[in-house]
């Protein structure tokens, strides 16, 4: 039994890096179980949290939308497609001190931060063009 958890584990963890991507735990299950049929929706989702437990993965909270997981565990920005809804990594220095700089406001004791810029991705972008030169 424990044996199967770690190997079904793997074949997430595995799957997510291959990937790439910011995906959600439906968009990763169908990719799963393509390959692996015998794997159920609430075994992916069972793992998935324990990965994110690990420390393995990020769970990314996307505002008006499913949860992201993602293959990239160091903190970073990311930015959302308005388009296709799609999370992206944002290049750019991360603001380690950002906690400390407000601490004392408001009495609130602060945990961490979590930013996604708002935006269109090249391949939304593209689509735009051709739209508006129908
Ligand atoms: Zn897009
Ligand atoms: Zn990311």
């Amino acid at each position: 039994m424990i044996q199967r958890n770690t190997i079904q584990c793997s074949v997430i963890l595995k799957k997510i890096n291959e990937l790439k991507a910011h995906v959600t735990a439906d968009e990763l299950y169908e990719a799963i179980v393509s390959e692996y049929p015998s794997i159920s929706r609430a075994t992916v989702y069972r793992n998935l949290n324990k990965l994110v437990e690990m420390g393995k993965i990020r769970k990314v909270s996307v505002p008006n939308g499913a949860d992201r997981f993602d293959y990239l565990c160091c903190d970073h920005y990311h930015v959302k497609c308005r388009l296709c809804g799609q999370l992206f990594d944002v290049e750019m220095d991360y603001i380690a001190d950002l906690k400390q700089r407000i601490k004392d406001a408001h009495g609130f004791e602060f945990f961490g931060h979590n930013i996604i810029f708002d935006g269109i991705c090249p391949a939304c972008g593209k689509t735009k063009i051709k739209e508006n030169k129908k």
